[in-house]
């Protein structure tokens, strides 16, 4: 099996710019994330709403940022692995290591089975990994890919669908707004008056030939193998109804738990990973920036983690390889990467 450079856990700002850094140093790299998305709280949280501190971008909305720096990542060809969340890490020795290679390597393992050998760790892993929130309901498990879902990444899928649509954020709303030329019909519910949506979309939406109901909730889903309906009531009056619909789209925000990382023996303030000023955890070969970590003066900011992304790298090549030095020079001074458009 490939051993990489590199293993980014993490595909949110920092980790998105410390691949693109990997990549100009000429790493080879993998990224993991436990989201299907890259993107991290950007895209999980808040692709509509505009960024207003972030270098060179007097507002940039979250969602074309994260596009930007997917762009700017990707040019050096990384490995991605999306929807598989990092669990266990192994260390393991290897005294017949090629030629500049450290002789201690990891191995990682993910929920999903996979196993990734890699010569150094970067922990970008922001407040956790995100999980959809799901409906305490007892038959939502068993029609998961059976018509209910938590994202969209195909809406072909919904075409002259009758799809129901929960929530009351962004991703709800937006979807609302973005599918209904798919979809035969779409009925959104959300529990309360008041959505949390950027107030534009809002508007969008109730301008759309979208069925909204609130403040409504779902009571019971029905099918064979696949949704075939569901019961939906008014949390308000308790009047129920009952919708034919062949689609659910769960839109209830996430949860995030950094989960089994904490395990591994790494100094953690306040649930923090602590680093030093070269951003090294207190396990040679394992480095954390982003969100995840603290130092003294931390600030968890976008801005501070690339500056952050970018020391973890440089000094991780200096690790893996003792020829190299960390100051990676001027990339005005090099190639273009590959994939430069
Ligand atoms: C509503 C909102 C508005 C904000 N506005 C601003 C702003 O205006 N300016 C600003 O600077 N900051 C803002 N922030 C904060 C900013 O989004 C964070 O500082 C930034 O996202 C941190 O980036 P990160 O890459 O460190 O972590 P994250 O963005 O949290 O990304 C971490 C990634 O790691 C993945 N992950 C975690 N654990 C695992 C695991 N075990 N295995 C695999 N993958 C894993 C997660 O799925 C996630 O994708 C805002 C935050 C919110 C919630």
């Amino acid at each position: 099996m490939n051993r990489f450079d590199i293993t980014i856990i993490g595909g949110g700002p920092t980790g998105l710019f410390a691949a693109f850094y990997a990549g100009m140093r000429g790493m080879n790299t993998n990224i993991i994330d436990a989201l299907p998305q890259l993107g991290g709280q950007l895209m999980a949280l808040y692709p509509e709403k505009y960024i207003y501190d972030v270098a060179g971008y007097p507002k940039v909305l979250a969602k074309d940022l994260a596009q930007s720096l997917i762009d700017q990542a990707l040019q050096y060809d990384p490995s991605v692995h999306l929807g598989s969340k990092i669990t266990d890490m192994q260390i393991r020795n290897d005294e017949k290591a090629g030629e500049g290679k450290p002789s201690r390597y990891f191995i990682l393992n993910t929920d999903d089975g996979q196993t990734h050998k890699t010569y150094s760790i970067l922990l970008t892993i922001g407040i956790g990994a995100f999980a959809p929130r799901k409906l305490k309901l007892d038959d939502v498990a068993r029609f998961e890919g059976k018509g209910i879902d938590y994202f969209v990444q195909d809406k072909s899928k919904f075409k002259n669908k009758r799809l129901l649509i929960v929530g009351g954020g962004d991703s709800a709303v937006d979807w609302g707004i973005h599918l209904h030329e798919f979809a035969e019909s779409i009925t959104l519910i959300h529990r309360r008056d008041r959505f949390r949506a950027h107030e534009e979309s809002v508007k969008q939406l109730f301008n759309s030939p979208v069925d909204i109901k609130v403040p409504f909730e779902v009571k019971a889903v029905h099918g064979n193998s696949n949704v075939e309906g569901v019961t939906i009531y008014n949390n308000q009056t308790n009047d129920e109804e009952h919708l034919e619909v062949d689609n659910i789209l769960l839109n209830l925000g996430f949860v995030a738990d950094i989960g089994k990382i904490k395990e591994w023996g790494l100094n953690l303030i306040k649930g923090d990973i602590e680093v030093t000023s070269k951003m090294e955890t207190n396990m040679p070969g394992i480095y954390a920036a982003g969100d995840v970590t603290t130092y003294p003066g931390k600030l968890k900011l976008i801005a501070t983690g690339f500056g952050e992304a970018a020391t973890a790298v440089n000094n991780a090549k200096a690790y893996i390889d003792p020829s190299s030095k960390a100051f990676p020079g001027h990339s005005s001074d090099m190639e273009p990467p590959p994939g430069s458009k």
